[in-house]
């Protein structure tokens, strides 16, 4: 770990990584190891989580391929020094800015989506001219060895490496100076980055995660928000940072919207065919069904500890002060509060921590405007769920507790980024009003300051 850390930091101060061709070339390379090895990835995706492969080419596979065509679209634009306005008390003077590489980054991906978490702020730490220590998820381990090979076969490690271990293979890691530190994980575990980075003065993002809430109000399309929050909640079994966590419905339409939400998850899965994501260990699993109270199962809670199944279930009657409140879910289980005065789920968000997303179904303006106006979330949709997540023009990231920093596309290659700030100024002439002896000179500085 020392030596190749010591290597990448050399290699970078050689300059390797700073031209557009060389980036170029590197996002090549990637693109072409992923699309070879699909198969692969997708093999590790079923071992790991179950994933079909649909979901594993959507959100991981082709997910990574477009946002590296979309960096290659762009990167010789986003690299391009910049010409800025110059005060005129500056003289004969023209001012530059310009993005230039942090140096060695260090990413640590969680395990959910564990090849995209990874991939993803690869490809801005490489278009933004780094080298790059790349640290996947110990819990899905088919697809850590998958990225490893793939790193290994692709790169030279003194310019991207793959270190694979647990907790302490972190720690050690996060002992050694960097120069950004990009998590993606839980926030209790963001808390210890944050505080090594800390020691090194290192600049860290955070992407975390928290209870994201969806909303359905009384003006809401009920069959379209139930495809939209089936499809968002129950994907990848739940295990997604920005899946609805728990739903907020309207009191007047919650028995209809209930079963209309029922009927579409009879549609939506079926379980002999063994399609359906399992939950990553067994400790999640029983994290996950301790929080099932049976008196307020309404749907689903059928469970299989065997294949680490527990499918779509939902609970009604939940109040907020229920234990499944209480936490992150991060699991197949959509609890229902209902309301009748939207104040009241205004008044309650505002007290929570600020989620990572929030959905709101409805054909209101105001009371959409209420909630997206006042209160604090990372990124939403209006009448959707979890799809602003596959915009690479928008950045993504959290608020609060639910993280700091963005990432994706543009976003992605200014956060691996610092800004190089210069003038140039003429040596044509050379006016003495700044230099001493300063005399007089203060009144003129008030003028021009005014
Ligand atoms: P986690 O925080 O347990 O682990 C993330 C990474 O940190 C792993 O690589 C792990 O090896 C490492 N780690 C674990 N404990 C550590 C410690 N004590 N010291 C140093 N490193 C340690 O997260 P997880 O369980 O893999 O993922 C679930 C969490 O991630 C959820 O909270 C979810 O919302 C969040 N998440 C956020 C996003 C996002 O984009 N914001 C995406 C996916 C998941």
């Amino acid at each position: 770990m020392d030596k190749i850390i010591v290597k990448q930091r050399t290699f970078f101060k050689e300059g390797h990584t700073k031209s557009y061709a060389f980036r170029k070339q590197q996002l090549l390379k990637l693109y072409t190891a992923i699309e070879n090895r699909e198969k692969e990835i997708k093999e590790a995706l079923k071992l790991d989580l179950n994933k079909s492969s649909f979901e594993a080419y959507s959100t991981e596979i082709g997910f990574t391929l477009h946002s590296i065509s979309h960096a290659l679209k762009y990167l010789k634009k986003w690299m391009k020094t910049q010409k800025v306005k110059t005060p005129y008390y500056h003289g004969f003077t023209k001012s530059y800015k310009r993005f230039e590489p942090k140096g060695n980054i260090l990413i640590i991906g969680p395990y959910n989506y564990p090849f995209q978490l990874v991939i993803e702020p690869l490809i801005g730490a490489i278009a933004a001219g780094n080298t790059v220590i790349l640290k996947p998820s110990e819990f899905s381990s088919h697809t850590e060895k998958v990225i490893e090979q793939l790193i290994s076969d692709t790169f030279d490690p003194q310019y991207v490496h793959v270190i694979c271990g647990g907790v302490e293979t972190t720690q050690s890691l996060l002992n050694h100076r960097f120069d950004h530190i990009f998590f993606t994980g839980s926030p209790r575990v963001g808390k210890f980055v944050h505080q090594a980075a800390a020691k090194h003065l290192t600049p860290v993002t955070l992407e975390l995660g928290g209870k994201s809430p969806a909303i359905i109000d009384e003006t809401a399309k009920l069959k379209t928000a139930a495809k939209r929050i089936a499809f968002g909640k129950f994907l990848n079994a739940g295990q997604t940072c920005i899946a609805p966590d728990y739903l907020f419905v309207h009191e007047s339409i919650k028995v209809e919207f209930l079963e209309i939400l029922k009927a579409t998850l009879d549609d939506f899965y079926t379980f002999e065919a063994d399609h359906y994501p399992k939950i990553i260990n067994d400790k999640h699993f029983d994290r996950i069904t301790a929080l099932i109270d049976p008196d307020k199962v309404i749907y689903g809670n059928k469970t299989d500890k065997s294949k680490r199944l527990i499918t779509p279930t939902i609970l009604h009657n939940i109040t907020v002060d229920d234990p499944i409140m209480q936490e992150e879910i991060f699991g197949p289980l959509l609890p229902v509060i209902s309301f009748t005065d939207l104040a009241f789920v205004e008044d309650y968000l505002k007290n929570q921590e600020s989620p990572l997303a929030l959905y709101m179904f409805s054909e209101s303006k105001d009371n959409t405007q209420k909630i997206f106006d006042n209160v604090q979330f990372g990124g939403g949709a209006i009448n959707d769920t979890i799809t602003h997540v596959a915009n690479p023009y928008l950045p993504f990231g959290g608020v609060g507790n639910s993280g700091f920093g963005n990432y994706h596309g543009h976003a992605s290659f200014i956060t691996f980024s610092y800004q190089k700030s210069f003038v140039k100024k003429s040596t044509f002439i050379d006016p003495n009003v700044t230099y001493p002896p300063y005399d007089k000179k203060e009144k003129l500085v008030r003028k021009i300051f005014k």
